[in-house]
């Protein structure tokens, strides 16, 4: 009871670890490729922001180089329009806030510059007046934009080309509202965006999406393709659990995989003890037929001492028995002798002997009976045997199917044997052979007995093509008991050895080389005078 309990519970405990595994490798599964695709799109994202930025800050450059040139043509008394120009660029892009042309001067010994406003648009633009501002344009290399974040103001960066290399020396600076660098209103819910300048936020989208906090974002970071304005675009988007695995799917996933493993180990579970039973089936099989081979050696050995018992009382009873016939006959003789006319005396001594032979008779037979009889050989033709035991078996092998074929050896010498007991012996070779043939289901079966002439000694082959005798069993198949058969007693053979051996010949088995079972039996042929 406990035992079934305690591998119960243990089959449960597999199956729900089995179920988790299986589970947890699906949720595994499905937050990979969710953060393979969520990576995706921010990568594209990302990719497609950092494009458009890279124009459109590339047209500053172009409007800031159109707006130089403007101010040189001024320069060389070309009047040329600036301030409808600025205007047009402001008016058709809004992101570019502001335009101011300014002077600025170089002051030394106290190395500083001070900027003056000649123009800007729109009039009241305010114009950038830090110092440091103004020294940094000054340094520049004439014509080569450059970036600054305007630290007076949050409205962006500044961008900056100084117009001629004089003192003082003009210079034009844009000032550009990055916000407007992107179409915010289009971008998906979750981007989070920022552009950075010298390492200073110039703007920042938050995402819309509101994402647990415990993933690390996706980063998608970059630098703008720009010499003049180098922004650090960076695009972040957070993953929420919700995100990464699909709790219906999941759940569905769960319940399937449950019934499918509970099925799958209720099957495998079934079959175990399908196969326990069958084992332990077999293993009761075997030992009764254990027993019962032991009940039959037992019975076998009670048989055999009773016998021995029996011969030792017979032979001990024979001595007395004699004793008293002989006494009996002498007590007749001497009252005839003596003329002593007693008819009573005379008939009690002829009762006494004849009682006394009746109960040697009696012993002699019980001692026939359960001796080892000893055989009776007289001369016999071996051939005249095996027909007579052939005509015997003849009827029965045809019902099963077997041919029985015989080669017989003309001219034999006559053999010393107990007729009957070799009939047996013929008898039990050609059964066992006609039994290993239907076990085996030989369709065509064949059984041959041949007799010849072997040196001083006649020799009876009976051969089958059955399966033949597995190696392993050759050397035990004399021994009494031995059998391969569920009802078999395992007697035959050790007889047929026995019955042989004792009239001085041999018995033995082979497999031929074509398959099949092969019995010898080797007979010793009687002497000259035996056989008259
Ligand atoms: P039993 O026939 O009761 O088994 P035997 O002493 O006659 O007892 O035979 C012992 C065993 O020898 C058989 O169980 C069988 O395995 C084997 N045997 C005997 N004759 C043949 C044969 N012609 N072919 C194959 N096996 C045989």
């Amino acid at each position: 009871m406990m035992r079934g309990a305690h591998s119960r519970l243990e089959w449960m405990a597999g199956i729900l670890a089995i179920w988790i595994l299986c589970v947890a490798c699906y949720a595994a599964f499905s937050v990979n490729s969710s953060l393979k695709r969520a990576e995706g799109e921010l990568n594209e994202t990302g990719f497609l922001l950092h494009r458009m930025i890279s124009q459109r800050v590339a047209q500053h450059d172009a409007h800031l180089t159109t707006l130089v040139s403007l101010v040189l043509a001024a320069e060389d008394g070309q009047s040329q329009p600036l301030t409808q120009v600025g205007e047009s660029i402001m008016r058709f892009y809004p992101r570019i806030t502001a335009i101011n042309e300014l002077e600025i001067t170089w002051r030394e010994p106290s190395a500083s510059a001070e900027a003056r406003r000649i123009l800007s648009i729109p009039a009241d633009a305010r114009v950038p007046d830090d110092r440091s501002l103004a020294a940094a344009v000054f340094m520049q290399k004439a014509g080569e934009g450059k970036s600054y974040v305007d630290a007076s103001s949050s409205a962006g960066y500044l961008l900056t080309k100084k117009v001629r290399d004089s003192n003082p020396a003009p210079a034009l600076v844009l000032q550009i509202d990055p916000k407007r660098l992107v179409d915010i209103d289009e971008l998906p819910d979750w981007v989070f965006l920022q552009l950075q300048l010298d390492g200073r936020v110039v703007m920042e989208r938050p995402a819309g999406e509101k994402a647990s906090g415990w993933l690390a974002p996706l980063r998608f970071s970059r630098m703008i393709d720009s010499q003049s304005q180098p922004l650090l675009l960076t695009v972040e988007r957070r993953v929420s659990l919700a995100d990464l695995v699909d709790v219906a799917t999941l759940a569905m996933v769960a319940a399937a995989s449950l019934g499918g493993i509970a099925l799958f180990g209720y099957s495998l579970r079934h079959r175990r003890e399908a196969r326990l039973l069958q084992a332990a089936a077999e293993r009761a099989e075997q030992r009764s037929i254990l027993l019962a081979r032991e009940a039959r050696l037992a019975h076998a050995a009670r048989v055999n001492s009773l016998g021995e018992l029996a011969s030792g009382i017979a032979h001990e009873l024979a001595q007395p028995l004699t004793a008293l016939m002989s006494q009996s006959r002498a007590a007749e003789r001497l009252l005839e002798q003596s003329g002593m006319d007693n008819p009573l005396l005379k008939k009690t001594m002829a009762a006494n002997v004849r009682e006394a032979r009746r109960a040697g008779d009696m012993l002699k037979r019980m001692r026939d009976y359960i001796s080892n009889r000893p055989p009776k050989p007289v001369a016999v033709e071996i051939n005249k045997i095996v027909g007579d035991t052939v005509d015997l078996m003849h009827a029965d092998l045809e019902q099963r199917g077997i041919a029985l074929d015989l080669s017989l050896a003309g001219n034999l010498p006559v053999l010393m044997a107990d007729p009957v007991e070799l009939e047996q012996v013929l008898n039990n070779l050609i059964r066992n052979a006609a039994e290993s043939l239907v076990e085996a289901g030989i369709e065509q079966g064949r059984v041959t007995i041949a007799t010849m002439l072997e040196g001083d000694r006649v020799r009876i082959d009976i051969r089958d093509n059955g399966p033949g005798i597995k190696e392993a069993l050759l050397p035990r198949l004399f021994e009494p008991f031995f059998t391969t058969k569920p009802d078999g007693m395992g007697l035959g053979l050790a007889l047929c050895s026995t019955l042989v051996e004792r009239v001085g010949g041999q018995i033995e088995a082979r497999n031929e080389l074509d398959g099949g079972a092969c019995f010898t039996v080797r007979l010793t042929v009687a002497s000259e005078e035996a056989s008259r």
